[in-house]
């Protein structure tokens, strides 16, 4: 198999078949982050999936899922996303489902009928870097969407049966406005249905633009317990049936997960829990993570 670059996958997609379909990120551009910096964006080539998918049959007696590896791998024309998925089909008949990291810049570059053909090759479960419900917090991230456009692109995807995973950032909107941030985040995923919220949590890595943003201090990070209120009002919010909240991420403090409604009062009694663990003076001030 071939890999390169540094390859990030979901958590949830721990047990999934990675297949690299693109090298870096085609946006590239959000101030936080540094996962490809490093790597140019390019596509690979036809052969070599090919290649890869045969070498890994061999490998993986099954695959049921399949996650196309780089940063934002819809951003590849509906053609060439069908034609994996017809080979992904091919050497792998049992595979129900093919998924990636799509943007919503890569979901408004495909018409309708585009996306109803992706779901129909088996393409479902997109993972959206939503990070924040907030316009102000996108614009300064330059995170490449609005608010309301993401809700339409969102609206489109579901109405061609395409589920996503809305991916958020708590921290992201700094100091003293974590709360804030929490509300409009969650009514933006009440207004968009997610079939699943991954939450992770801002960190400031050397080499990004959100660093040399909080050396001169126009950006102010947020303290441990602020980011541990925020996803307490994020929770708190959102009025979804039968969504699961996943918190686990390396970036968070507190793991949390859980069905939301039915989990709401467990996931917030943790948060509670922690925070009387750590105790309220070792989390007012921001917490290093060391990577994405
Ligand atoms: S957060 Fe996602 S979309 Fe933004 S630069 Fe990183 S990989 Fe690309």
């Amino acid at each position: 198999m071939h890999y390169e670059g540094t390859t990030y996958r979901p958590p949830p997609e721990a047990d999934s078949l990675l297949l690299q379909v693109t090298v870096g990120c085609a946006h590239n551009r959000c101030t936080f982050c540094n996962m490809y910096r490093d790597v140019p964006f390019r596509r690979i080539s036809m052969e070599q999936i090919e290649e890869d998918l045969k070498e890994a049959r061999g490998i993986f007696p099954k695959a049921e899922r399949i996650f196309l590896v780089n940063g934002d791998a819809f951003v590849l024309k509906a053609k060439m996303l069908g034609k994996i998925a017809e080979k992904i089909k091919f050497h792998f008949p049992e595979c129900q489902t093919v998924t990636m990291y799509a943007s919503i810049q890569n979901i408004g570059s495909k018409s309708d009928q585009e996306l109803m053909d992706l779901k129909r090759v088996g393409i479902n479960d997109l993972y959206v870097g939503i990070e924040s419900g907030w316009d102000e917090v996108l614009t300064r991230i330059q995170k490449g969407h609005t608010v309301s456009e993401a809700k339409q692109q969102l609206g489109r995807l579901s109405r061609a049966g395409i589920n996503h995973i809305a991916n958020i950032m708590l921290g992201v909107a700094g100091r003293g406005n974590g709360v804030e941030n929490a509300a409009l985040t969650a009514q933006f995923l009440n207004e968009t249905s997610p079939g699943l919220i991954w939450v992770g949590t801002l960190g400031i890595f050397e080499g990004t633009e959100l660093h040399a943003e909080t050396a001169r201090g126009s950006f102010v990070p947020a303290t441990e317990i602020e980011i541990l209120e925020e996803e307490k009002a994020l929770i708190r919010n959102m009025e979804l049936e039968g969504v699961a909240f996943y918190g686990i991420h390396p970036t968070n403090t507190v793991p949390i997960r859980g069905a939301l409604p039915r989990d709401k009062q467990k996931m917030l009694d943790k948060i509670d829990k922690a925070i009387r663990h750590y105790g309220k003076v070792a989390l007012e001030r921001p917490f290093q993570r060391v990577s994405l």
